[in-house]
């Protein structure tokens, strides 16, 4: 994706800006004009051909590699908090949305900014938890915290496995909403909790219900996490992390300048798309369209979870985790 700049149009539901292909660098012009010619495009059908009868590990089309490894991190990150709530061990207070690990504050920044903003004043420990925070996941990639902490995303994950069954099976379709629809619902949350004086994001949120659910036990707010699941599975692919969530879009913010990322490789692709069917933001992929890359190297865009989800699919290794500037594989 071409710079901070459009990464952060796409993350706030801009669609992908299509370049000129006399933009594009040398490298980028030589490798679609060598991928274009009769031979080569022959060569390439025939390998997709090859790929598509081999059996697919599942109807998500993708393996478990990194999946694993996620929902791991997902499990022992929020058992930390039960463990620590159960046995009053007080290493680790409080939930994921506000906690304090080692008597250190540690805040979620989206939660941080909705308490200052209703509250109308600047908590010291607060700024010191979002910093810690900020840092921390700006470190390893910024919606990294979705895939790899956020309990409501291992629910989701499986409600999408649901829907895309259902819908291999022709009894259900994804009804896609306009993206630009969290960036006002971020707008709006904001505003709601400064002219009211209340976290109203807070309440409904699926994040810290699920998270408060799993430390302190289950209550009503539950079935808001019940509703928001029978959209996901029956009407709406991933309808609260694609177009809702301002968790994971400020995480997102982070991402933009996230050493962390996903790079993807153009001399390496077959153009079949199996990355953009597994991923919860296709949009970041477009580069992958046959003629789209401008480069031969690109890093995937902001609204990236660096779940890893096309890096299992993809079957020519086109797509690998990266420490922006360096070569160096994770
Ligand atoms: S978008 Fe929100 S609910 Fe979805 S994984 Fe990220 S933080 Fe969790
Ligand atoms: S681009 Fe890849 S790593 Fe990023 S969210 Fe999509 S599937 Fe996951």
């Amino acid at each position: 994706m071409r710079g901070i700049g459009e990464s952060f149009r796409v993350l706030l539901g801009g669609a992908p800006r299509k370049q000129k292909r006399d933009e594009f660098s040398k490298e980028a012009q030589e490798m679609h004009a060598f991928k274009g010619q009769p031979e080569q495009r022959k060569e390439r059908i025939a390998k997709i051909r090859e790929e598509m009868e081999e059996p697919k590990l599942s109807f998500t089309h993708t393996s478990f590699k990194w999946r694993k490894w996620r929902w791991a991190s997902i499990l022992l990150i929020n058992l930390m908090f039960v463990v620590s709530f159960y046995y009053d061990v007080q290493l680790v207070e409080g939930a994921l949305t506000a906690s304090r690990f080692f008597g250190f504050h540690m805040a979620d920044l989206n939660s941080a900014l909705q308490i200052t903003l209703a509250h109308k004043q600047i908590v010291v420990n607060l700024v010191i938890g979002t910093v810690t925070v900020g840092i921390l996941w700006w470190l390893v990639g910024g919606r990294t915290f979705c895939s790899w902490a956020c309990p409501y995303h291992l629910i989701s994950e499986i409600a999408e496995m649901m829907h895309l069954w259902l819908a291999s099976k022709t009894w259900i379709k994804d009804h896609p909403l306009d993206r630009r629809m969290r960036a006002v619902l971020y707008v709006v949350f904001a505003g709601l909790a400064f002219v009211t004086g209340y976290t109203v994001f807070e309440s409904i949120s699926p994040v810290g219900i699920v998270s408060r659910a799993l430390i302190y036990g289950g209550g009503v707010a539950l079935t808001w996490v019940g509703v928001l699941l029978f959209i996901e599975v029956f009407l709406i692919r991933r309808f609260w992390c694609r177009y809702v969530c301002p968790i994971g879009m400020t995480y997102g913010f982070l991402g933009t300048v996230s050493p962390v990322i996903v790079e993807y490789t153009l001399p390496d692709c077959l153009h079949e798309g199996e990355c953009r069917k597994v991923c919860l933001v296709p949009h970041v992929l477009e580069m992958t369209k046959k003629n789209r890359a401008e480069d031969t190297t690109l890093s995937i865009g902001a609204d990236c979870t660096r779940c890893g989800m096309c890096i299992e699919a993809c079957p020519t290794g086109a797509l690998n985790f990266k420490l922006r500037g360096t070569g160096g594989l994770l």
